[in-house]
């Protein structure tokens, strides 16, 4: 359905729509769409905008991502229907793989997203079921993950569960997470907690990457030395509970 123009909220419905699409599709989680309204509930208490600390997690997000050896960009249902364009742009200006890794996994939502991912030019697509690994400490179908995932160094989760990045982190990978939710478990295990919408986050990325390509690596790393998680996280928090990042 086509959301007029003038409606107020024609934003945030277009996301809803894209994500019912995808449901309808077949590659959206039933819970995704849940997952969805959670994030929602923490845009609107941001603004609905890019705040500047998340701006600023975002560019170092970016410069981790090219000092990576071997970076990975995590894809599920939710963020392939919000993003996949963006996803395959952003692997291409860092040099990362694009990984399925789905909590509900099933071969035919795999494949779906496989296709739609292919269809927005990705090169490759891992964690399709060929030569799969597990991470150790998820159970069965969770703990799936293709080879990129398994040798990465630095891995990109979206919208993803908390036990995920605990995993990763505990293989020793650096984690950059997307994630409104300040106070998610996600958010809190990650080494740069991205809290802004995925659908501003990835552009933002985007073009500080591409600013960011040409700098010595000395400058990037000294962004990335500079930058406080733990601080990051309570100025959104405060954003939310106090409305200000001012005070
Ligand atoms: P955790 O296990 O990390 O404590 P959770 O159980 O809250 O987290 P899930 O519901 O598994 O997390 O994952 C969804 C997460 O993604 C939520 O924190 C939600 O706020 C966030 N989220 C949903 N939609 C978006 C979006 N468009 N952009 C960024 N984050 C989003
Ligand atoms: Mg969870």
């Amino acid at each position: 359905m086509e959301i007029p123009a003038s409606h107020p909220r024609k934003a945030s419905l277009d996301l809803r729509h894209r994500l019912t699409e995808g449901f309808a599709k077949g590659f959206v989680a039933s819970a995704g769409l849940i997952a969805h309204g959670r994030g929602e509930a923490f845009d609107y208490l941001l603004g609905e905008r890019t705040c500047v600390h998340a701006d600023k997690a975002q560019e170092t997000a970016s410069a981790l991502l090219l000092l990576a050896e071997n970076p990975v960009l995590s894809v599920n249902g939710n963020v392939c229907a919000l993003c996949p364009g963006e996803v395959v742009s952003l692997a291409k200006v860092v040099s990362a793989k694009v990984e399925i890794n789905l909590f509900y996994r099933s071969v035919e939502r795999i494949k779906l997203i496989r296709d739609v991912l292919l269809g927005y030019g990705a090169d490759e697509v891992y964690g399709v079921g060929v030569g799969e690994k597990t991470i150790p400490g998820l159970d069965s179908e969770r703990g799936r993950a293709d080879v990129a995932q398994v040798e990465a160094d630095v891995v990109l989760v979206m919208l993803e569960d908390g036990d995920r990045a605990e995993a990763l982190k505990s293989m020793g990978k650096k984690v950059v997470a997307v994630d409104l939710n300040p106070l998610s478990r996600t958010a809190q295990m990650a080494d740069i907690s991205i809290v802004d919408n995925v659908v501003r986050a990835l552009p933002n990325m985007i073009e500080y990457a591409k600013k960011l390509k040409n700098k010595p690596d000395d400058e990037l790393k000294s962004l990335v030395d500079g930058f406080d998680n733990r601080l990051n996280l309570a100025e959104m928090e405060k954003l939310i509970r106090v409305g200000s990042d001012t005070v």
